[in-house]
C-alpha cells in the first residue's frame, strides 16, 4: 500500500504552515486575537527578531480556564457558531486556527484572567503537546508567549530571512495593525528597547503621524466619500509627493489589512496621468462594507478578499480617490504654495530635504505661512490663481517666470499645454466629440493582413480618438480625418501605431486607459515645444486655460508644470529668516 494516513502531529505541522510562515505572522495572529478581545492596550515584545521570543499582552476579555484549554485545540473558536456566520464576519479571526498552529511549531505559554474572576490560568504546549492547567496570578486580560518558534521545524528556520528583515516585517505588521484601531494602545519592543509606542488616539490623522511620521504624514491629505453602502475614508498623497515603490499604498476591508489587487489597481487608477512613470503615491484606504459583500475566508494568513461586486467596488475605489485629488488640486491654488525644492539642492538649506523612512526618496512641501487658506473656487471671485499672475519673462525659450501674490512662479510651458491640450481632448472624448479635422489631401496607409483585420475590429476606437479611415483596396487604408489638435505631418505612422497599441485592448476600462494614454500622446505631439518664443498674448491665454481645467499641476505623465516659491521660501533663502 502506498498510501498511509498522517500523524495527527504531521499534519498539524503542515497546516500550521500555511499560517505560521515567520516570527511576523505569529505577531499578526496573536495581535488579533488581542482585537477581536476587545482589547485597549495591546504590548507586542520580541527577542532577536521574534526568534526566541514572540509575547502579546491584552488586556482584553480575557479566557475562562474551560476556553484556554480548548483555544490551542485544532478548529477551536469563540467566533464562529454556524455557516451563515461565514458570511457575516465581522471579527479578525474565524478560523482556530491560528493558536493551534503556533504552538505546534514553538514553545508556547498562554496566560488568561477574565473579568470577576480573581485569578488567572496558564496552559503550556510544547510542539504541539498541551501541559496541564495550572492557576496563575496575573492581571486580567491575555499574555501569549511564543519561545523558539520552528525549534521543532528546521526546514522552516532555514527560510528565515536576515534579522534585520524579519523584524521589518514584524513592524509592518504591528504598524498595519495600529493604523486600523488608533484608540487603542501599542507598544512594541524589541531586544529590551522600545521601537514604537502609540498611545491611544481619537482621531486617525494623529495615529498616522505617531505610525508614519510627521513628515510623511503631513504630506498625506484627509479624504471620504460615501457611495451606497461602501464607506470610503483614508489619506492620500497629492504632488509632488511620491514613492518610488508601493510601499504606502495600504488598504483595509472592515478595519482587516488586505493586498487586494482590485484594491490597488483603483487606487492607481485614480492617479492615472498624475503620476512620472515608475512613482507610487501614498495612499491609507480603509474600505467599510458590509460584511455579507465580501468573503475573508479566501487565504490562509487572510491578506485575501474576494469581493461580491468587485467592479462596483473597483469604481467607487477609484471615482474617490479622483474626485478627492480634484478637489485638492484645485483646493492648491488657494493653499500656500507648494514648492519643489529637488532641482535646486545644492541652494536649499538642508532642513528642506527629508531622509525618506523607507528605501529610495520622495519629494515633499515646503510648509508656508497659512497666507491663502482654502477657499471653494466659486468664493474665489473671477481672477483665476493662473490668469492673476503677472507675467514677468519666458526664459530659456520654456519657462514662465510669473509673480503672483503668493511668491514667484514657474511654469514650464510645455506640459502646462499639454496638459490643457489634455484635459480639452478627454472632455471631447467623453462628449465623443473630438474635433477632427478633415485631410485635403487623405495620405494612404498599407497595413499587413493581421494588421487590417485589427483596424477594422478598432475603427470605432479610432474614429472616437478623431481618425476617419477608410478601406481603399485591399489592405490599403486612407486617413481623412484627424484630431484637429494634432499638427501638420505624418498621420501614417500615427494611426499604425494606434493600431498595435490597441491591438490587446478590449474591456472596456484597459481601453479608456489605453485611450487616455494615446491622448496624452496626441497632447504631446500637439502642443508648443520648448525653445520657442511665445507672444505675450500667448502666455495669458495658456495661463487663462490653465484655470480651466482640473489638474493644472502636473502634466498627463505627472511632470510638474509648476514650481513655487513663498515668500517665505525667499526670504529663508536669502537668509532674511531661519
Ligand atoms: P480564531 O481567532 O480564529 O478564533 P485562534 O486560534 O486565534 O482562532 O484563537 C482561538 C480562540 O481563543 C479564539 O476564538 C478566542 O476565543 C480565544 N482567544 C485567543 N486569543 C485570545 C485573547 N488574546 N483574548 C481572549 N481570547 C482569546
Ligand atoms: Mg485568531
Amino acid at each position: 500500500m502506498k498510501i498511509q494516513i498522517l500523524s495527527e502531529e504531521m499534519a498539524s505541522r503542515i497546516a500550521a504552515g500555511e499560517v505560521v510562515e515567520r516570527p511576523a505572522s505569529v505577531v499578526k495572529e496573536l495581535m488579533e486575537n488581542s482585537l477581536d478581545a476587545e482589547a485597549t492596550e495591546i504590548s507586542v515584545t520580541v527577542e532577536r527578531s521574534g526568534t526566541s521570543l514572540i509575547r502579546v499582552t491584552d488586556n482584553g476579555e480575557g479566557m475562562t480556564p474551560e476556553d484556554l484549554a480548548l483555544a490551542v485545540e485544532r478548529h477551536s473558536t469563540s467566533k464562529l457558531k454556524n455557516e451563515d456566520d461565514l458570511f457575516r464576519i465581522a471579527t479578525l479571526g474565524f478560523r482556530g486556527e491560528a493558536l493551534p498552529s503556533i504552538a505546534s511549531v514553538s514553545k508556547t505559554t498562554i496566560i488568561s484572567r477574565p473579568p470577576d474572576v480573581p485569578f488567572g490560568h496558564q496552559m503550556n504546549v510544547e510542539g504541539g503537546k498541551k501541559g496541564d492547567l495550572k492557576v496563575a496570578a496575573c492581571p486580567l486580560g491575555t499574555t501569549v508567549e511564543i519561545r523558539q518558534i520552528f525549534y521543532n521545524v528546521p526546514a522552516r528556520r532555514k527560510f528565515l530571512k536576515a534579522p534585520a528583515t524579519e523584524l521589518s516585517h514584524i513592524c509592518d505588521v504591528f504598524n498595519r495593525m495600529a493604523l486600523a484601531n488608533s484608540q487603542v494602545h501599542f507598544t512594541l519592543l524589541h531586544d529590551g528597547r522600545t521601537i514604537a509606542d502609540y498611545a491611544a488616539v481619537n482621531e486617525g490623522k494623529d495615529r498616522l503621524h505617531q505610525v508614519l511620521g510627521r513628515d510623511t504624514a503631513r504630506d498625506l491629505i484627509p479624504f471620504s466619500s460615501t457611495q451606497s453602502e461602501l464607506i470610503l475614508q483614508g489619506y492620500l498623497s497629492v504632488a509632488p509627493t511620491s514613492f518610488p515603490n508601493a510601499r504606502y499604498l495600504i488598504t483595509f476591508v472592515n478595519r482587516r489589512y488586505v493586498r487586494d489587487k482590485i484594491l490597488t489597481h483603483a487606487v492607481l487608477h485614480g492617479y492615472e496621468n498624475l503620476l512620472m512613470k515608475g512613482q507610487y503615491p501614498g495612499v491609507v484606504l480603509f474600505l467599510g462594507i458590509p460584511f455579507p459583500e465580501v468573503d475573508v475566508n479566501v487565504h490562509p494568513a487572510k491578506y485575501e478578499v474576494r469581493f461580491r461586486r468587485q467592479s462596483e467596488v473597483h469604481e467607487a475605489v477609484a471615482d474617490a480617490i479622483r474626485q478627492a485629488l480634484k478637489r485638492q488640486a484645485k483646493g492648491s491654488m488657494f493653499a500656500p504654495p507648494v514648492s519643489a525644492p529637488v532641482q535646486f539642492q545644492g541652494v536649499m538649506e538642508p532642513q528642506f530635504h527629508y531622509a525618506a523612512p523607507f528605501p529610495g526618496t520622495y519629494t515633499r512641501s515646503v510648509p508656508g505661512k497659512e497666507m491663502f487658506p482654502i477657499k471653494p473656487r466659486s468664493e474665489t471671485g473671477t481672477c483665476g490663481f493662473f490668469s492673476s499672475m503677472v507675467i514677468l519673462d519666458q526664459i530659456l525659450g520654456c519657462y514662465l517666470v510669473c509673480s503672483s501674490s503668493r511668491g514667484l512662479a514657474i511654469i514650464d510651458q510645455h506640459a502646462a499645454h499639454e496638459r490643457v491640450a489634455f484635459e480639452k481632448l478627454c472632455r471631447q472624448m467623453e462628449a465623443r466629440d473630438v474635433q477632427k479635422q478633415s485631410l485635403l489631401i487623405p495620405q494612404t496607409v498599407d497595413v499587413s493582413g493581421g494588421e487590417s483585420v485589427l483596424l477594422e475590429k478598432k475603427m470605432s476606437v479610432l474614429n472616437q480618438l478623431g481618425f476617419d479611415v477608410e478601406p481603399f483596396g485591399a489592405n490599403t487604408y486612407t486617413i481623412t480625418a484627424v484630431p484637429a489638435l494634432l499638427p501638420e505631418g505624418d498621420y501614417r505612422q500615427v494611426v499604425r501605431q494606434m493600431i498595435a497599441e490597441l491591438a490587446e485592448v478590449d474591456k472596456s476600462d484597459k481601453l479608456r486607459q489605453h485611450l487616455e494614454e494615446r491622448l496624452a500622446t496626441i497632447a504631446c505631439h500637439s502642443v508648443i515645444r520648448a525653445n520657442r518664443k511665445l507672444e505675450m498674448g500667448e502666455m495669458r491665454a495658456l495661463l487663462n486655460q490653465l484655470d480651466e481645467i482640473d489638474f493644472a499641476t502636473q502634466c498627463p505623465h505627472g511632470r510638474p508644470v509648476l514650481l513655487e516659491f513663498s515668500h517665505d521660501d525667499l526670504d529663508r533663502m536669502f537668509k532674511r529668516i531661519s
